[in-house]
């Protein structure tokens, strides 16, 4: 019998059609998981036992009519940043307590119209931003392997259930890092395509030059089914491209030999932890039995990433974040003097610290007389990093690094130090700016029994190249299956 909270997703597929368990019994073994270990998690912000059973029902007469795909009644959590029809979208924030989406976002309708089933809608920083998912207005996520712990940042929640066994697969968006930071501190498999691969129609605005929907998963096996079906061109977003379809299933076979790895100096030098470190010189040698060859690269302007990001992120979002006015969506103040008293109370109560934050350095960075020196120097910056990305590529196949500089840090530890926090997404960050796509995969665990991610950073459309990479290395690892305890 398929253990339900281990299987693949393609095992669960197979499962269903051949009738084992049904997409009901299915998403009733989910939600009663969350049920019993979310109190302790934090995870979820919603879910709706009778939404999600009738989808389960549709899938279940799906399967019986024989059409099913792979996906069909697979479940599927959402980070809150997702437009889900009739389910709240909170983004964490108080603003939107109670923002209910008219309509689905463009990967909800290719989730849904796959025959996936919804569990509900993930806990995460508010608006996406923070490394440690403890500015959320609902609440802290925690760790599922230390419940002392974060789980990363800003999607946590879409983390935390993945890691728990609380859904097989998740949804979240990397703005600067927030897919691979996660997926590396709660030993997850997380990938983010190339800019423009997915729409962002339908996906809350944090910072759109750089925000990318994004499956997290169990397996880069998983994550490939994932992303096939999320991609595609979207007309309602200006940036989605129009590419071929694309199955990243299709070409997870391929031998490693004759694999050029490029090994960026400038983030081996110094900076990530003793068994960081360890865990990424034995999964290079993993990689190099397989028959990978390794070179050094250079980034010279990788030191540059976290402040070009801290311009260029917080000016979009200070000016997507304008729309939350107390006139057209969400919370508004209950009581002021006139529209200017309504804007600023319902602003000042609406958002929390670190998003006004981040509004006030936008709009810093982006007035009269400070655009010039900072924004136009942030932009010119993040040419410089996309052209040195181009220049190591032509070195090798894919780079690797790892994911971030620590294991999972206690809850508590940086909430004082905004700066200590941005360094969480050292390594991340610079793939966002340049457009990249970027992964991340369990290698080892480090202090405290704490997973240590990978990133695999791939030239623009390597997505096959990158999911081979670490397909290959989780067929010869098991770093990928191992459980937290308390989701034994
Ligand atoms: N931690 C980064 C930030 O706070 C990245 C967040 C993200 O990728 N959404 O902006």
């Amino acid at each position: 019998m398929t253990q339900m909270h281990t299987a693949s997703l393609a095992e669960l597929s197979a499962a269903l059609n051949a009738k084992k368990f049904s997409a009901v019994e299915l998403a009733q073994f989910y939600l009663s998981r969350t049920e019993k270990l979310d109190g302790d998690l934090n995870a979820f912000i919603s879910t709706d036992m009778d939404k999600t059973l009738a989808m389960a029902r549709a899938a279940d007469e799906r399967i019986a009519r024989g059409e099913a795909g792979a996906l069909t009644g697979i479940p599927v959590a959402y980070k809150d940043l997702f437009c889900v029809d009739g389910w709240r979208a909170t983004c964490g924030s108080r603003m939107l307590e109670n923002f209910v989406a008219p309509y689905d976002a463009h990967v909800v309708e290719l989730l849904n119209a796959a025959g996936m089933v919804t569990l509900g809608k993930l806990n995460m920083d508010e608006f996406a931003m923070g490394s440690s998912n403890e500015n959320s207005y609902f609440g802290a996520v925690k760790n599922p392997w230390d419940l002392s712990r974060v789980p990363g940042g800003s999607s946590g929640g879409t983390a935390a259930v993945v890691a728990a066994r609380l859904a097989p697969v998740a949804l979240g968006t990397d703005t600067g890092g927030s897919i691979r930071q996660p997926a590396a501190f709660c030993g997850l498999t997380g990938l983010k395509p190339t800019y423009g691969r997915v729409s962002r129609y339908g996906v809350v605005a944090y910072a759109s030059s750089l925000d990318q929907a994004s499956p997290m998963a169990k397996s880069a096996e998983d994550c490939a089914l994932l992303l096939t079906a999320m991609t595609g061109f979207d007309a309602r977003d200006s940036t989605s491209l129009q590419r071929a379809a694309e199955d990243f299933s299709a070409s997870l076979n391929q031998p490693l030999k004759g694999l050029r790895i490029g090994l960026p100096r400038e983030y081996f030098a110094d900076g990530m932890d003793a068994d960081v470190r360890l865990a990424i010189e034995s999964a290079l040698a993993e990689l190099r039995a397989l028959g990978a060859t390794t070179v050094e690269v250079n980034l010279p302007n990788a030191a540059l990433s976290l402040p070009a990001y801290y311009v260029i992120a917080p000016a979009e979002a200070s000016s997507n974040l304008s729309r939350f006015d107390g006139v057209r969506y969400g919370y508004r103040a209950p009581e002021y003097k006139d529209l200017n008293d309504m804007y600023a109370k319902t602003r000042a109560q609406g958002f929390g610290e670190e998003v006004k934050r981040r509004i006030l350095m936008g709009t810093y960075v982006l007035s009269h007389g400070y655009y010039d020196a900072f924004y136009l120097k942030a932009q010119k910056i993040r040419r410089l990093i996309a052209n040195d990305f181009r220049a190591a590529f032509e070195h090798c196949d894919v780079i690797v690094s790892p994911t971030t500089p620590t294991v999972a840090f206690p809850l508590g530890d940086k909430t004082d130090d905004p700066v200590q926090m941005y360094l969480a997404d050292i390594y991340t960050i610079s793939s966002n700016l340049a457009g990249l796509p970027a992964m991340s995969i369990p290698c080892g665990l480090g202090q405290h029994n704490m997973p240590v991610g990978l990133q695999i950073i791939g030239p623009w459309f390597a997505e096959s190249t990158m999911l081979n990479v670490a397909h290959q290395y989780q067929q010869t690892s098991d770093w990928h299956t191992r459980l937290p305890e308390m989701a034994r």
